[in-house]
């Protein structure tokens, strides 16, 4: 629980206008919490800067404070963040047979400080029947520390406790809403309650972000296509990997249900169950959202390539992630892909690739099916 309520916390800070200084809550925790939350949650990358995130915070507060009247409170903060990393195997396009282990990968770009004056509830529309989820809360507003929220929940699907704690009943919507009185904000969250995967005919949102993964299924005959902004940025990110010499190759987009069952047949008929820990089962791919791109070659070597090197430390750059991280199949329920990139827009993918965290850490959920066993369809209905 206590992981979860951090993460979602992470979440917000970043997901929804990318400020830095956001004040975020949940339940109790003071904001305080939240940026000790962050530095001991961040592994990967080791944080040295000379302004803190409490001191940015503490700056923003002040300029706020100053312009009563404004709506929106805008101010520039300049902070210098260096990013080192211990990378075991860490090299750059020209390097192809030298290998570091240390080096400097990235600078984030500097931020201005907005407040929205919004609240937000983090968290799935979704929600199995008997399972429980710690909905957690994000605020933009100058008095946001303040804040005293209410949470609410309409309908009887569910219920929910005052600290956001919902657990699902029985197959149904509920409304969640959640009211800062002191600062006269509200949000609303539309939560449905389901008995299995099948019950899902829409597609599954954690904080507003499409999901796809073994808990969140999308549904049989959601077939957008490759959406226009992964593959748009795709190609932004392939002619700055040519730029630096190296080339990266289109493999493998959007994929419907049935190309998806076919794939997962074709692994299936090879490693029997084992093919769960390499493959989505259709219905479960995040290729058929249209959010997924597979690169250059589907072998664990990829990753150490000119490109694959380059595509893990440079793909956030272009709104992407390396979505199955090394080490993490416990989490997102599958092995490592370097090749597999899933895009997210350049706000959350550099926020999800600095925090460190695998995207089902940063957006708090799991991965594991609900059903046992894949039945796989017979052909009998076939047209
Ligand atoms: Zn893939």
């Amino acid at each position: 629980m206590k992981l979860k309520r951090i993460t979602a916390l992470l979440l917000g800070c970043s997901m929804l206008c990318g400020c830095t200084a956001d004040a975020v809550q949940a339940n109790t925790l003071p904001a305080a919490a939240y940026i000790s939350s962050e530095e001991e949650t961040t592994t990967a990358p080791v944080l040295t800067t000379s302004d803190t995130t409490e001191g940015i915070t503490a700056q923003a507060m002040t300029s706020a404070t100053t312009t009563v009247t404004a709506e929106t409170t805008t101010e520039a903060v300049t902070t210098t963040t260096e990013i080192t990393t211990t990378a075991e195997t860490t090299t750059t396009a020209t390097e192809t047979t030298a290998v570091t282990t240390e080096k400097t990968i990235a600078t984030r770009p500097q931020r201005p400080v907005v407040y929205k004056n919004t609240i937000e509830i983090l968290g799935p529309n979704v929600v199995y029947t008997g399972e429980s989820f710690d909905f957690g809360y994000k605020i933009s507003h100058r008095n946001a520390e303040r804040a005293s929220v209410l949470w609410q929940c309409e309908g009887d699907a569910g219920s929910l406790d005052k600290d956001g704690n919902f657990t699902a009943e029985k197959k149904g919507t509920v409304k969640l809403k959640i009211s800062d009185i002191s600062n006269g904000l509200t949000d609303t969250l539309t939560v449905h309650v389901v008995d299995s995967p099948e019950d899902i005919d829409f597609v599954c949102e954690v904080s507003g972000i499409p999901i796809a993964n073994k808990t969140y299924p999308v549904p049989k005959d959601y077939d957008p296509g490759l959406l226009s902004e992964t593959y748009n940025a795709f190609l932004e990110l392939k002619q700055a990997a040519y730029e630096e010499g190296l080339e990266i190759n289109f493999m493998s987009g959007f994929r419907s249900y049935g190309e998806q069952t076919e794939v997962y047949a074709g692994w299936y008929e090879e490693y029997a169950d084992e093919a769960d820990r390499v493959s989505a089962r259709p219905g479960h791919s995040e290729h058929q959202l249209g959010l997924a791109i597979d690169v250059n070659s589907i072998e664990f070597t990829f990753a150490d390539t000119p490109e694959g090197l380059w595509l893990a430390e440079n793909c956030w750059k272009y709104g992407f992630i390396i979505r199955y991280k090394e080490g993490t199949e416990h989490i997102t329920g599958y092995m490592y892909e370097p090749w597999h990139i899933r895009y997210l827009g350049n706000e959350l993918a550099e926020e999800v690739h600095f925090s460190g965290l695998t995207l089902e850490e940063y957006l708090g959920i799991d991965s594991w099916y609900r059903i046992e066993e894949y039945v796989f369809e017979t052909e009998e209905t076939g047209e």
